[in-house]
């Protein structure tokens, strides 16, 4: 399920990296974790994607120690960021950056602030008020003037990711049945799906 390796590969860095997050969605569920979505269902509802592609890609990200299965959690199953996954926050903003810059004539999509302040932060993360490199624990995102509100922004979760928030802080809501019952089945299925 990684892409072959050829010999250029072995010195690059990137090309090992991208064996890791280089798949379709990969960089999505990523990017959602960073939010507060941390239920499979949760990332099925909100990214729309087939539910055996997101196993496979959750399955990746916990054995090479991105995310961590969390059995234990009070609402049931849940996949958080360790901080080998927090590291990739760097790649996750500047590739926001790029596409605000190139695809989003009207502004930034998602604005980010320093929570303590609500300073906005330049390209590198520093808080332009305090001039502070701000923490991801403490960088809080909102919509910002590139944004477009869409119909799917009624679903629960796109709801609270589209309100100001803090990285990281969970997304709380009920735990409905069938975000259960959605990752039993898909972890019963064996089937290619991409
Ligand atoms: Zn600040």
């Amino acid at each position: 399920m990684t892409l072959p390796s050829t010999y250029a590969d072995r010195n690059c860095s990137l090309a090992r990296s991208l064996e890791i997050v280089g798949e379709r969605w990969t960089l999505l569920i990523i990017r959602d974790a960073f939010f507060g979505v941390r239920r499979f269902g949760d990332f099925a509802t909100q990214l729309k994607i087939p539910r055996a592609v997101l196993t496979n890609r959750l399955k990746l990200l916990v054995q090479e120690g991105v995310l961590i299965r969390d059995e234990e959690a009070t609402g049931g199953v849940e996949y958080r960021l360790t901080a080998k996954g927090v590291g990739l926050w760097p790649v996750v903003r500047a590739f926001m950056n790029w596409g605000d810059t190139f695809y989003s004539p009207s502004g930034v999509k998602r604005a980010q602030r320093h929570d303590q302040d609500g300073g906005l932060l330049d390209r590198e993360g520093r808080c332009q008020d305090c001039g502070l490199a701000v923490p991801v624990p403490e960088i809080r995102i909102e919509p910002g003037p590139g944004f477009c509100r869409t119909d799917s922004d009624l679903d629960p979760v796109s709801n609270a990711i589209n309100t100001p928030r803090r990285l990281l802080e969970p997304i709380v809501r009920p735990r409905t049945p069938s975000a259960g019952e959605g990752e039993l089945s898909a972890t019963r299925s064996t089937g290619r799906a991409d």
